[in-house]
């Protein structure tokens, strides 16, 4: 059994790919993705010992040490160059993800898919991507009730894919689907806004908007702009 969060990430994995699965924790991803036949080979891998331990015994249970290689290592350091076509991130903060990504950059070629899924700040992710070169060329969003999840595939491109802030902030392809998972976040996220706006407003002595409320402003106006269109 698969959760959704992970069956999505799943689903943008190029078929007969070579992946690295960074942060695998029990490597449940990478031994699926072999599993079904999506990846040929893969490597999993860990920072902290015990989960890489856990990867391990996984990888061997399931018989597959010849496919896929659990490594202990800081983010892409576990990889030489261009040993992978596709990079899996997940499970992390989207700034712990561009840090990784970051130090990377080498091990990836003009060929490399990547497949975010950042458990927060999904904006700065996507703000790294445009400004490095990466064009995000798929979306999904899932729900596990109470959380929302977002999946990001993005490839090289030449020229700088340009986002606007509605689309760093909700995602160009999530933005343009709208499905009911994405109103549902979205609707949401501007009602808790609402409400830390309102105690803000109670709290603060003042008549003067701080620049506090007028970013809580700015963005419940755009996603309620973009939600009644
Ligand atoms: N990727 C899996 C998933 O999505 O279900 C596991 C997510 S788990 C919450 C995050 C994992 O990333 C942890 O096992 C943690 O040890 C690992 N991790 C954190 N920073 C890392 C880094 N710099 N390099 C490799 N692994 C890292």
């Amino acid at each position: 059994h698969l959760s959704r969060r992970l069956h999505a990430i799943l689903n943008f994995i190029p078929e007969k790919s070579t992946i690295a699965d960074i942060g695998s924790d029990h490597a449940h991803l990478p031994c699926r993705a072999v599993q079904e036949g999506i990846a040929r080979k893969a490597i999993a891998g860990e920072v902290r010992i015990g989960p890489f331990k856990q990867a391990q015994a996984n990888v061997k249970e399931y018989g597959m040490t010849d496919m896929i290689s659990v490594r202990l290592g800081d983010g892409l350091d576990v990889l030489s160059p261009k040993e992978v076509d596709t990079v899996v991130i997940a499970g992390m903060g989207g700034e712990l993800i561009t840090e990784i990504l970051d130090r990377g950059e080498k091990k990836m070629g003009a060929d490399t898919t990547l497949i975010l899924q950042p458990n927060i700040r999904e904006p700065l992710l996507r703000g790294w991507l445009s400004e490095h070169g990466w064009k995000i060329t798929g979306e999904a969003i899932v729900e596990e009730s109470p959380h929302f999840y977002e999946v990001i595939q993005a490839k090289h491109m030449a020229s700088e894919q340009k986002l606007t802030d509605a689309e760093r902030m909700m995602g160009p392809f999530l933005l343009r689907n709208q499905t009911p998972i994405f109103k549902k976040k979205w609707t949401n996220r501007a009602a808790k806004m609402r409400r830390i706006l309102d105690a803000l407003d109670q709290s603060e002595q003042t008549d003067v908007v701080s620049e506090k409320k007028k970013d809580y402003l700015r963005k419940i106006q755009m996603i309620e702009s973009i939600l009644n269109k």
